[in-house]
């Protein structure tokens, strides 16, 4: 295959989600001429499906100061890309239902205090039933971060899109990226509109970027996980804020729109060369649980709509974000373990100064590609198993 006139760029990203967007709309900024390879369209896949949580909440230390970064860049979202992606500043509440689970949350507050972060901040029985009136009365604390909050993941997708369209980002679907090849040190890629070309490669392409890694010969421990997620039919506003629990797997809000999102890491399967996720209803009948034990008076609610969406995981739950190891002008940023929507504006940030060589106090150091040298296993891609989803409601369980 030949490269053709003007499929020469500054850089290529490979990759239309979140984080290829947001890294492709920050080099723009700079005045860098971008074009972004997308297999699909735009959002298709984790970025676009996903439950919307902003939440810096519970992160691992080392994601903290990027989490924190990003979060301010939500808060500004539409200024910077002229609309605010369904950015909804709700805060994020996590739940204790025991007084084992308050102790966890007093020692991750006191921890995070330590380590100098307020914005997790401890609150009693009563500040809960404060904040969200409606939860059962077993509950007995919690951890509130009043700045996080929630986005409509579809519409920030297409903000961050347009916007680095606006700046001249070229933006091609369903142009998958098939062979990555540096020749000298400009790189190639093959696709079947032909061959692009760039002084600079970034690989921001999801449960798929393993593959493409492995073509420059660079192992990374990942591997694709069917995260699922319902949506119930539209109820009376009862809940402002994100809930997420202590002892069990919960992420939970209520769009303005009255219907309710439940997820919260839950697992179903991967049909990887389809790709696609599949939903385990035995499974996600746990989230049912929680939810009606949490607020009882859902439990006759319709569940509209059910999926599962396609998301890389790591061997150490980090993502990878930064340089290759293996070749130069390489860049990644993959792997965000079910809560890169979040990460989106400020990685794809931190990552665009990085490749132009700009100062950061961020640092990425957690987040390089060669730590994994000393991981003596790789994780195997899972296999998948369809399942068929039927009609359920929250008391299905
Ligand atoms: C159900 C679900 C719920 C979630 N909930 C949350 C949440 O509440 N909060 C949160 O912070 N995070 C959440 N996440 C995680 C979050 O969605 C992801 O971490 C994030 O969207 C990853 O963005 P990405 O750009 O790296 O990947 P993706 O959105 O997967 O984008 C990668 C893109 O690369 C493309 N691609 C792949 N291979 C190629 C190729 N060879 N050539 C060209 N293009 C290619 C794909 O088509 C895809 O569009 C959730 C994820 C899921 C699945």
């Amino acid at each position: 295959m030949t490269e053709k006139g003007g499929q020469h760029s500054d850089v290529l990203v490979i990759g239309g989600g979140i984080h290829g967007l947001s890294t492709a709309f920050h080099l723009a900024q700079s005045g860098v001429a971008v074009t972004v390879l997308e297999a699909d369209y735009c959002g298709r896949h984790a970025s676009g499906v996903n439950a919307g949580g902003v939440r810096t909440l519970g992160r691992h230390d080392a994601e903290i100061p990027l989490a924190l970064s990003s979060r301010a860049l939500w808060h500004e979202l539409a200024q910077t890309l002229g609309d605010d992606g369904g950015f909804v500043p709700s805060g994020q509440l996590k739940l204790a239902e025991t007084p084992a689970e308050l102790e966890e949350c007093r020692q991750r507050v006191a921890h995070l205090q330590r380590l100098g972060y307020t914005h997790e901040v401890l609150v009693d029985e009563q500040e809960v039933f404060d904040i969200i009136p409606t939860v059962a009365r077993h509950v007995v604390g919690g951890i509130w971060v009043k700045d996080d909050g929630y986005a409509v993941p579809y519409k920030t997708v297409t903000s961050f899109r347009r916007a680095a369209q606006r700046l001249g980002v070229k933006v091609l679907e369903t142009t998958p990226a098939q062979r990555i090849e540096q020749r000298g040190s400009r790189w190639q890629v093959s696709t079947p509109a032909g061959v692009f070309s760039a002084e600079h490669l970034v690989i921001t392409a999801g449960a798929w970027a393993r593959e493409l890694a492995e073509q420059v010969g660079e192992s990374v421990p990942a591997h694709p996980e069917g995260l699922m997620l319902m949506v119930t039919h539209r109820v009376a506003p009862f809940c402002a804020p994100v809930l997420g629990a202590t002892g069990r797997s919960l992420s939970f809000k209520q769009f303005a729109n009255g219907t309710v999102v439940i997820g919260g890491k839950l697992i179903g399967t991967v049909d990887f060369p389809g790709r696609h996720g599949e939903v385990d209803l035995t499974r996600l009948s746990i989230s049912a649980r929680t939810v009606t034990d949490l607020f009882p008076h859902l439990k006759h609610l319709g569940v509209n709509r059910i999926w599962a969406g396609v998301e890389a995981f790591t061997a150490d739950d980090l993502p990878v974000i930064g340089a290759s190891r293996k070749a130069s002008n390489l860049s990644y940023s993959f792997g965000f373990c079910g809560s890169g929507f979040q990460m989106g504006p400020g990685t794809g940030k931190r990552l665009a100064q990085q490749i132009l060589g700009e100062h950061s106090d961020i640092s990425l150091d957690a987040f390089d590609v060669g730590r994994f040298a000393a991981m003596p296993e790789l994780t195997d891609i899972r296999s998948a198993h369809l399942t068929h989803p039927t009609d359920i409601s929250l008391s299905s369980h």
